[in-house]
């Protein structure tokens, strides 16, 4: 760990919470705010230029997942409140890794990852939220969206599989829908990994030349590749109409995991002090106990 890391480290868990917030902007630094216009192609893909010291950013995020692990602790024995995690990407963003990364040493009781593919004959049968709504979290689970409800205003309406009378009015579904479980109980936190068109290239081409990572590479890759442009023009709308103080969405410049990591732990941390889970009140003395 190094000494940077170890000083800010330090200095934030000891100010006082107002301080602290104010010292820490960067959890919002990537926070779309509602109604914001979002123009994508200048928001940044890289991290290297806002936080240039990637050991110190590793040793940081270790830092905050251990922050994490104990929040999430709290947060599953207070048993009342969830929180929904949202991650949506081009191909090879980086979901998966990032997934990983966040999650490893978390209690696996606590938390799931649900991962949306294109829908199965019975969940076409039914309204577009309706496999999206079975699996959200309950009292004191994190649920992390591999893919989500987003697919439906996205791949749906650049590969034109339902016509704009149909597509269009799910952004106003999709707010009301988020602002339901809001007002629940749920926490939602949404990330867009970005990632330049280049790097999607490197990426690609990686996973057809290592061997290990065939398995992650599909000929439909390329075809959605050709599609970039329209993709980026399907997410400004989605980052324009559906960033909301219930369901912010948060752009994470992604070429490089190490700030990718870094940023989405730092946002999920922030907001899980902001929520300040409790352990429950006892209803018994723990002093006045002896197990025979
Ligand atoms: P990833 O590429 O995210 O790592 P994967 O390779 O494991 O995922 P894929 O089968 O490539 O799995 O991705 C799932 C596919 O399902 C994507 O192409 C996605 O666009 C598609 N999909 C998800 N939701 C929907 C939906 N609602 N309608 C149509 N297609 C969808
Ligand atoms: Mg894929």
């Amino acid at each position: 760990m190094g000494p940077h890391s170890l000083f800010t480290h330090r200095t934030l868990r000891y100010l006082p919470a107002s301080t602290n917030r104010r010292t820490q902007p960067m959890p919002d630094t990537h926070r779309i705010k509602s109604g914001q216009q979002v123009d994508i192609a200048t928001l940044p893909t890289s991290g290297k230029d806002i936080h240039g010291d990637k050991k110190a950013a590793k040793a940081e995020f270790h830092a905050l997942r251990e922050e994490f692990v104990g929040l999430q602790k709290a947060l599953y024995a207070e048993g009342k409140r969830k929180l929904l995690l949202v991650f949506q990407a081009m191909d090879a963003g980086g979901k998966d890794g990032t997934i990983r990364a966040i999650l490893e040493g978390v209690n696996p009781q606590g938390v799931r990852v649900e991962s949306f593919k294109a829908p199965s004959k019975e969940e076409l049968a039914h309204d577009f939220l309706w496999r999206i709504h079975k699996v959200v979290p309950g009292k004191g689970k994190i649920t992390v969206f591999n893919r989500s409800h987003y697919e439906d205003v996205l791949v749906v309406r650049v590969d034109n599989i339902v016509p704009e009378s149909v597509w269009r009015p799910r952004f106003r579904m999709l707010n009301d829908f988020e602002h339901l479980l809001a007002a629940n109980g749920t926490r939602i936190l949404k990330f867009f990994l970005h990632i330049s068109k280049d790097e999607q290239r490197r990426r690609l081409q990686e996973r057809v030349d290592v061997p290990e990572k065939n398995w992650k590479f599909s000929i439909d890759d390329l075809e959605k590749r050709k599609q970039w442009d329209t993709y980026m023009a399907a997410y400004k709308d989605v980052l324009e109409q559906c960033s909301t103080e219930d369901a912010p969405w948060h752009v994470i410049p992604s070429d490089q995991n190490w700030y990718r990591n870094l940023t989405i732990m730092r946002t999920v941390v922030a907001a899980l002090k902001d929520m300040n889970p409790q352990y429950p009140s006892l209803d018994y003395d723990p002093a006045g106990i002896k197990v025979e």
